[in-house]
């Protein structure tokens, strides 16, 4: 599985750091984890093949998250030769459809008539999804973020992985992502804010300890999260492995299991 995080700001103005959006892709399928703003120009900045996503899974309805998914629905009726084209779906939390609706009331028919299949597929938090070719699939949990935020394990080539999306402090998903190999996830603000709807190093390191990944990418700091220190930081709360500062454009691949 070849992973790059093409979004790892927030939805402050930051062109280094655009908002959420993280690619998977392997020979079978290619996953965009959410379409916050920027993530379609950041996508073809890297030079990723955007026209070849399958699955874009949506982790709740803030606009960091699901701001470029119009765009993208409009480069893809419009920017992919015919031959090109393939079925694509929308996973998201309940709500999903309506925000489809609503996004083709604000910007046109093309959203919901792209010019290929396109399924919409609402997924409960303790729910699974498996594609059809059983070479994908994506398990849903829910956070104390908004109503509807959705964290996920998926499964494709090369393994496991999770993705916290956004999330209040949770333990239950340090067992919910317990053995994957990667974890990206989010740590939005310093411990000393305070806040219950978003992570911060100790809350972060509360569910990585227990998740204990080969790799964990930390994304989504606002500017009052020290990156330089960050990962010195979530070692001294006891996460083992890899700690990486997510930043855009940053591309690894995840091998198949030993
Ligand atoms: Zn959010
Ligand atoms: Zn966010």
């Amino acid at each position: 599985m070849e992973v790059t995080v093409v979004g790892s700001g927030t939805l402050l103005p930051d062109d280094e750091h655009r908002s959420a959006g993280h690619l998977l892709e392997s020979e079978w399928a290619a996953v965009l984890l959410d379409c916050g703003s920027g993530v379609v120009h950041g996508m073809a900045g890297i030079g990723l093949d955007w026209a070849a996503i399958d699955h874009v899974v949506l982790s709740h309805f803030h606009t960091d998250h699901f701001g470029d998914l119009a765009p993208l629905l409009w480069a893809w009726k419009h920017g992919v030769p015919e031959g090109r084209q393939r079925a694509r779906s929308i996973l998201g939390p309940r709500g999903t459809g309506e925000l489809l609706g609503s996004l083709a009331e604000a910007h046109g028919d093309f959203i919901l008539d792209p010019g290929f299949p396109l399924s919409v597929i609402e997924l409960d938090s303790g729910s699974v999804w498996e594609h059809p070719s059983g070479e994908l699939t994506i398990a849903a949990h829910s956070t104390p973020h908004t109503p509807e935020s959705l964290a996920f394990r998926v499964r494709m080539a090369g393994g496991d992985m999770g993705y916290t999306g956004d999330t209040g402090p949770h333990p239950p998903l340090g067992p919910f992502f317990e053995g994957v190999r990667l974890l990206i996830a989010e740590c939005a603000v310093a411990d000393s804010t305070g806040v219950d709807n978003h992570l911060s190093p100790s809350s972060l390191a509360e569910i990585a300890t227990v998740a204990n990944p080969e790799i964990l990418v930390v994304t989504h700091m606002y500017p009052e999260v020290d990156r330089s220190t960050l990962p010195d930081l979530l070692r001294s709360m006891g996460v083992e492995g890899t700690v990486v500062l997510g930043e855009d454009g940053f591309r690894f691949s995840l091998g198949p299991t030993e």
